[in-house]
């Protein structure tokens, strides 16, 4: 890519904002409700910065974030966007969401108290939302406590609830539970008095978005598709690749048959083999639970295999079938020709760890 560096670093992920906003697109196809950008972990290892100012146009309706260390980053952008916490906050913490006028999610009636006390201690009102636990155990108050919780913080001055939310844990792997779960969500808030006033009903991540419907929900929370990735089989053709993970080849060097390649000699060569040395290792966030489950990297026009186990800082490739490679070559790890689903799976992982993975060493490349 042309705003590759001059010297380049050994190895980088290209990102291509303006795949991202034709994902934010495709997932504005699957419903008319308003989308709550997820940008936490650096926006999955893309870059908060940069993700978080590619969308700032976009009418996003909220960044979730994490925790106050990812506001506060995004924040210091200037985006106007509203940030939303997606998880409980720690009481040294809350004063300054306050004060910054970011969204806390409510877990606990504690956290809601203190949160109530600040803000009037501080002259103004907080808003924020209502968690639900329909299910995943992380947070928030269970269904049968919701109503009266719900009645008992309207009660507090210095809290205005506007939305209410839950989240869903098996929406890729579990559609019977899921749709019980979105039944289940629709039923409490349709129960729940003075329901005009939660202007942001919320339940759905990417899966969520993509296999199901709900009756009340009004805004959604997509991450990983956003970045290109369909959690569900089937739904990915409507979506652009966002990040290239890319390196170049150092050396190539011509072994004999029966030379061991890498930590632990695992591999052993059964012919002679051109051997490539790419610049990339679990130092960079390519996964070490790589090696030996036949991972494939793409150069030149072709894949190639990789060779024992991935080192700190370095994989060997195996470039027999490949002549015409050289030293300097580019190399794609993931992208466009090598899912990182694929990269996944033969890590036994899943796409999320990968891209979040990624470490700083990597720089990221931006382009559109
Ligand atoms: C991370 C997260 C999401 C986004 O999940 P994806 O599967 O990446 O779409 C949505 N909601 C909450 C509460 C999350 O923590």
């Amino acid at each position: 890519m042309s705003d590759v560096p001059e010297s380049p670093p050994r190895s980088w992920a290209e990102v291509d904002l303006s795949a991202l906003r034709h994902n934010l697109v495709a997932a504005r196809g699957l419903s008319d409700q308003q989308v709550m950008a997820v940008v936490k972990a650096s926006a999955y290892g893309h870059g908060l910065e940069a993700v978080a100012c590619a969308l700032e146009q976009e009418e996003i309706a909220f960044f979730g974030v994490a925790n106050v260390g990812e506001a506060r980053r995004l924040s210091k952008t200037g985006v106007r966007t509203p940030i939303y916490l997606l998880g409980g906050t720690f009481p040294t913490e809350r004063e300054e969401v306050v004060a910054q006028r970011w969204l806390p999610c409510l877990n606990t009636m504690e956290e809601a108290r203190h949160f109530d006390e600040l803000a009037r201690h501080g002259g103004t009102v907080v808003e924020a939302h209502l968690t639900v636990d329909t299910g995943m155990g992380r947070g928030g108050f269970l269904p049968g406590d919701a109503p009266a919780a719900l009645e008992a913080i309207r009660t507090l001055p210095g809290i205005q609830v506007t939305g209410l939310g839950s989240h869903l844990p098996s929406a890729d792997e579990d559609s019977e539970f899921t749709h019980d779960q979105f039944e289940a969500f629709d039923s409490l808030v349709e129960s729940l008095p003075r329901r005009n006033e939660l202007r942001h009903v919320h339940l759905a991540n990417s899966a969520g978005l993509l296999g199901y419907r709900s009756r009340t929900t009004t805004l959604v929370r997509p991450g990983l598709l956003l970045y290109g990735v369909s959690p569900l089989d089937g739904h990915g053709t409507t979506l652009r690749t966002v990040m290239t993970l890319k390196s170049r080849v150092a050396v190539i060097r011509d072994l004999p048959a029966g030379h061991g390649i890498s930590y632990g000699r695992t591999h052993v060569t059964t012919r002679p083999t051109r051997v490539g040395t790419i610049g990339i290792g679990y130092g960079d966030g390519y996964p070490r639970a790589l090696s030996n489950h036949m991972p494939e990297v793409f150069i030149r026009g072709h894949r190639a295999p990789l060779l024992g186990r991935v080192t700190m800082d370095q994989v060997m490739v195996d470039l027999t079938d490949h002549p015409g490679c050289d030293t300097g070559d580019e190399v794609e790890l993931f992208g466009p020709n090598i899912p990182v689903e694929e990269v996944a799976s033969r890590a036994g992982t899943i796409p999320w760890e990968v891209f979040t993975s990624i470490t700083p060493r990597v720089e990221r490349v931006y382009s559109g």
